[in-house]
């Protein structure tokens, strides 16, 4: 496992050339510079997992796009897994987000309606990919009272990235 810095993010890759994993922890900004490494990384499935990353503005989608774009041309298939709340919105306006890549779980705002919990909740898409994709929100039983939680925000807003996949 390697920790390296790129402008204001660090990834941590592990695995090898069947399948490499990059934890993306920082913002996604200026600063990052994510292209130079494509090759390093190259592997037959690539899982980026961007749970960690905290803020992402115009630039630094934009050097993502081609990084993505560029794990794809070296011949990776692409897994999202644990996508951060800021990169499904992302997601949801620009396809290129996710690119050629697959949606394996993310995170969605999800808040209690009995003892008012606010959670960014893991959603799977494999379990629940029938009630996403129409525009369902499942119900997730809360990590304090157990119950029944409600998603924090209009399904069609959070869910629209996965049309097409
Ligand atoms: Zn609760």
């Amino acid at each position: 496992m390697a920790t390296t810095t790129h402008g204001s993010l660090t990834v941590t890759a592990s695995g090898g050339a069947d399948e490499r994993r990059l934890v993306l922890a920082g913002r996604l900004d200026e600063s990052v510079g994510l292209l130079s490494s494509v090759a390093g990384w190259g592997a037959a499935v690539v899982v980026l997992e961007t749970e960690r990353i905290t803020a992402i503005n115009s630039i630094g989608i934009r050097e993502w796009m081609h990084f993505v774009a560029g794990l794809s041309a070296g011949g990776a298939r692409i897994v999202h897994e644990r996508c951060a709340e800021a990169m499904i919105e992302q997601m949801c306006f620009i396809p290129a987000v996710r690119g050629a890549g697959t949606v394996r779980s993310f995170h969605a705002p999800y808040r209690c309606p009995h003892c008012d919990l606010e959670v960014s909740a893991l959603i799977d898409v494999e379990v629940h990919g029938a009630s996403l994709r129409a525009m369902q929100p499942p119900a997730l039983p809360c990590e304090r009272c157990e119950r029944p939680m409600v998603l924090a925000d209009v399904p069609e807003r959070i869910f629209a990235f996965l049309n097409g996949s």
